[in-house]
This record gives structure tokens, C-alpha cells and sequence, in this order.
């Protein structure tokens, strides 16, 4: 995933086309609020730091998740697995793909879509993406940049929390379809291209019709949730096209007593996996590091070698998950 600049921006087209502005120039100050006492909306169901982390060490052991290599569909063999022993209902869009008008060769997607409680009366979409870099492109060392990433942040956190929610699914209230996406190929997109990135989610974009499927009430994406002291402000897209949802999330977060970690701020404007979700009518919002205090976006170990275990905070994964428990269920 990467930032995108009022160029880029434009060239995303309809949806875009009134987006404005950078980064920085985004920016709002935040209104004040009252800290009160942590809140579960799930009494006594809450997300387990060390089995959250356990689920991303799991993942960087498969070695790099780069589509083509023994590592990716040991990955999807793991997702699957995990999925269906939490009682989900399993499927895998297995197809070719190539982004119309994009020039690029179609290319092997596999989505996997785990499914709680079918037909519930409310029903929200849960995704992050599995895939890793092939490239670790943003070391100051240019030898190193053909090298693969372990994508402990980029790839494995979101899915180690959309997975414990899957583990506890069985605890929640059945009123609530949850549909898991863990999409595919993501993360190999080239900084000058907006097309070339997430691919899996534009398979699936491709694919869905709402007149033959149940059309979500909303989408979460998680994308970078598991850094040292991560900061989420509301992602640029999600705030201007789905407010409704991040106030949801921002709400539950501060309930939580999470508030000085999700602070009601705009941060950047992203070219990730959200944006073709919302393409189909589905509000979708992004849960996404992107206000880091070393390098005022995201954490220092996007797309470098130092995206490894060592980096990743259990205490971040588990306020994540229970922000999002908390916010289906509030
Ligand atoms: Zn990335």
C-alpha cells in the first residue's frame, strides 16, 4: 500500500475526482473528549495478546507470502485451516486477473472468505491482505531492495486479528454475519502506478455482484496493525467516502479508553484495498498506521527488512481486535 499524491489522487478517477490535498495539509485538530473506563461491548470476550501475536509469528514463519512461492500458499493452506476450525464457511476465489486497461499480465489470485453466522440480520465485512512484498525497497541500502520482506506488520498483523476474531467468533452474539476477506496480492504494486496494487481486491471487486450476494453493511480493513505504539488517525478516503463508519470505530476506540491512540485526526490519503471495496457501494473504511511519530507517516519498517517479529507489539494487535469487536457488537 502506498500514499497518494493530489496527481495520483485524479487519476484514481470517479470516486476521486473531488479528492484534494496532501497529507499535511489534511490534517485537523482533534475536539477534546473525556477518557472514561475500558468498555467490552462482548462481556468477558476480549482479544488475547499473546494468542493475536502467536497468529503473526505463525505467518513470518511460513517464510515470505510473495504470490508464487511455497511460503503463499502455505499461507492460504494456514488461513483456511484456521477459518474452518473456528466454524467458519470456507471459499477461495481462485482465479486469473489482470486490472482492465492496466497493460499488466493476468495474474493468479487466490481470495479466501471465511463466514460466520450466514444470514444474520446485520452483516459487516472484515479484510486485510496476506500477501508480502517481494521487494524491501525502502532500505537506504539499494542491494538490498530485491529482497523479500517477512511482512510481520505489512501482511501478517492484519490477519492474525481478523483470525482471533475468527477464534472467538463462537463467543459472540449470533446476530451478526461476519464475512472474513483475506485478500491476495496487495503488495506488489510500483510507486508510479496506482493500478498495480492491490490486485486481489480488485479480483474480488470484479467478481461481486450485488444482485446474486448479501451487500455488506460496511467494510474494515486492517492494514499495519501491529507496531510499537501505532497511532491510527481516520484514514483520507475512508473519512471523506464512509464517515459514518469510522465514527463508529473512533467511537468504540475511545470507549475502550483508546482514544490517544486513535485520535480523531485525518491522516493519509491511501492507495490500499478499501478503495475497491467502496467502488461497490460498501462503505469501507482503513484501520492503518499512518501518523508514526519517527517518520510522520508510516512505521519505519514499512517495505524494509526490519518488518520482522521483533517489531511487532502485541499490545497494539489486541487494542485493534477489541476496537473491532467492540465496534461490531457495540
Ligand atoms: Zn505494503
Amino acid at each position: 500500500m502506498k500514499h497518494l499524491f493530489l496527481t495520483s489522487i485524479l487519476a484514481v478517477g470517479a470516486l476521486m475526482a473531488s479528492a484534494c490535498g496532501n497529507k499535511s495539509a489534511d490534517r485537523q485538530s482533534a475536539p477534546a473528549h473525556d477518557t472514561v473506563a475500558p468498555r467490552q461491548a462482548v462481556p468477558g470476550v476480549a482479544t488475547d495478546a499473546d494468542s493475536v501475536y502467536a497468529r503473526v509469528a505463525e505467518q513470518v514463519a511460513f517464510g515470505p507470502r510473495v504470490p508464487g512461492t511455497p511460503g503463499h500458499t502455505r499461507c492460504v493452506d494456514y488461513i483456511t485451516r484456521r477459518l474452518k476450525d473456528a466454524g467458519a464457511d470456507v471459499t477461495v476465489q481462485d482465479t486469473l486477473f489482470a486490472p482492465a486497461g492496466s497493460g499488466m499480465k493476468p495474474q493468479r489470485v487466490r481470495n479466501i472468505t471465511g463466514r460466520f453466522n450466514a444470514g444474520a440480520p446485520r452483516h459487516v465485512l472484515l479484510l486485510a491482505h496476506y500477501d508480502t512484498r517481494p521487494w524491501a525497497d525502502q532500505e537506504s541500502d539499494k542491494a538490498l531492495h530485491n529482497t523479500p520482506i517477512d511482512g510481520a506488520n505489512d501482511g501478517a498483523s492484519g490477519v492474525a486479528v481478523l483470525l482471533e476474531i475468527a477464534r472467538l467468533m463462537k463467543q459472540m452474539p449470533s446476530d451478526v454475519e461476519v464475512e472474513m476477506l483475506f485478500v491476495d496480492a496487495e503488495d506488489a504494486g510500483t510507486y508510479d502506478d496506482d493500478f498495480s496494487w492491490c490486485i486481489g481486491s480488485q479480483a474480488w471487486a470484479d467478481a461481486f455482484d450485488p444482485t446474486a450476494r448479501r451487500v455488506p453493511e460496511y467494510a474494515i480493513l486492517l492494514d499495519m496493525v501491529g507496531g510499537k505504539n501505532a497511532v491510527f488517525p481516520r484514514e483520507y478516503f475512508s473519512e471523506r467516502y464512509a464517515r459514518g463508519v469510522n465514527n463508529l470505530v473512533w467511537e468504540a476506540a475511545r470507549r475502550a479508553g483508546y482514544g490517544d491512540r486513535f485520535p480523531n485526526e485525518i491522516g493519509g490519503a491511501l492507495n490500499d484495498d478499501h478503495i475497491h471495496i467502496m467502488r461497490m457501494g460498501i462503505p469501507a473504511i482503513d484501520i492503518v498506521e499512518s501518523a508514526n511519530s519517527a517518520t510522520g507517516s508510516f512505521n519505519p519498517t514499512w517495505h524494509t527488512l526490519d518488518d520482522t517479529i521483533d517489531n511487532i507489539d502485541r499490545a497494539t494487535l489486541k487494542m485493534v481486535g477489541d476496537v473491532v469487536i467492540n465496534t461490531i457488537f457495540q
